[in-house]
């Protein structure tokens, strides 16, 4: 009985014993699987370098043999280190941004800066040409020919005409040295010498106003005056598709009212040859090599073969010197160029 007992009482305490160890077994082990909290807490840091995660704490914290809590300690604070570290690649990468981001701004603002200096100048380069002053610097082109703003220039002028004869005279000679000059031409007498009027636009002369039918203006009124200016641009319009740009006012007369009804600009002259009266070639050209200088305003008349001798004469010589033989609207480009109803007598420098 006694045995049986023992036996009994032997393997209730064998029993208990069991329970007992599997209890203590079990306790801790719940207690210990903290693995939630770092796990939960790695996909903000992965957001930053995936590649330098350190796995090893995440993968041993759940591990069901993580039963030493000084194992359990290290595990914590490898997942500090790591944490830590994460937060300074963070930063240290958002700061990396900001200096990229603050470069491209200065970067921007240095070509902003730039583009606007570059329109600045562009805006002084227009604005030098619309004075027209290109005194200095290379070869301009103009047409087909070139000229430079900073050697000599005169305009020949002939008023009068147009009269063929003494006009493809001149024409003829200045074609071979490439010379340009103006024809202040009579309204009335365009259609009667439609092929010279023509060939003078065709080979680059200027054909300018000298009114319909070379009315002094001063002696007429205010109608007239516009009537004679506007029919004669029209004659020469109807013949070449070319309106006149600029009026020579015969005589040179005018006043107040001409000034006031005339809206084109007004070229005089201020180098005379006086040829309509002394009619002679060798008086003509000395009149002009004793006194040309550049920017110079030549008045001669179509209508007397003595001045297109003069001119034959004028043409070689004054390129030898140096000249370019311009017209009128030419000689005014590169000498500050033209206003409406305002008289011109010269364009010097
Ligand atoms: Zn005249």
């Amino acid at each position: 009985m006694m045995r049986h007992s023992g036996i009994r009482t032997g393997a209730a305490g064998i029993l208990l014993a069991l329970m007992m160890a599997f209890s203590s077994f079990a306790g801790p082990a719940d207690e210990i699987v903290p693995a939630d909290a770092p796990v939960q807490a790695v996909p903000q840091a992965e957001q930053v370098q995936q590649a330098q995660a350190p796995g090893s704490p995440v993968a041993e914290v759940p591990g069901a043999g993580g039963t030493d809590p000084a194992q359990a300690a290290a595990d914590a604070a490898a997942m500090e280190a790591w944490q830590q570290a994460q937060a300074e690649a963070q930063a240290a990468q958002q700061a990396a941004a900001d200096a990229a981001a603050m470069a491209a701004w200065q970067q921007a603002q240095a070509e902003a800066l730039a583009a606007q200096q570059a329109a600045e100048a562009a805006q002084a380069a227009q604005a030098a040409q619309t004075v027209q002053q290109p005194q200095t610097g290379p070869l301009q082109q103009l047409g087909t020919r070139k000229l430079d703003p900073s050697k000599p220039m005169v305009a020949l002028t002939f008023d009068d005409g147009p009269y063929a004869k003494v006009g493809n005279q001149i024409m003829d000679c200045a074609a071979k040295y490439n010379a340009k000059v103006t024809f202040y031409v009579v309204g009335d007498r365009v259609s009667t010498y439609k092929t010279e009027v023509r060939r003078m636009v065709n080979e680059g002369h200027e054909i300018g106003n000298h009114t319909y039918s070379h009315k002094i203006l001063t002696k007429v009124g205010a109608a007239e005056i516009r009537s004679q200016i506007e029919k004669c641009n029209q004659a020469v319009e109807n013949v070449t598709g070319v309106r006149p740009v600029t009026v020579r006012l015969p005589g040179g007369g005018k006043n107040s009212t001409v000034l006031a009804n005339i809206s084109q600009p007004i070229i005089l002259w201020n180098l005379d040859t006086m040829d309509w009266k002394h009619r002679n070639a060798a008086t003509s050209v000395q009149k002009v090599l004793g006194s040309v200088k550049d920017g110079d305003v030549i008045l001669m008349h179509e209508l007397y073969p003595a001045s297109g001798e003069a001119a034959c004469r004028l043409i070689p010589e004054l390129t030898a010197r140096g000249y370019q033989l311009v017209t009128v609207s030419e000689l005014a480009k590169y000498r500050g160029g033209l206003n409406n109803n305002k008289v011109y007598y010269s364009f010097g420098r």
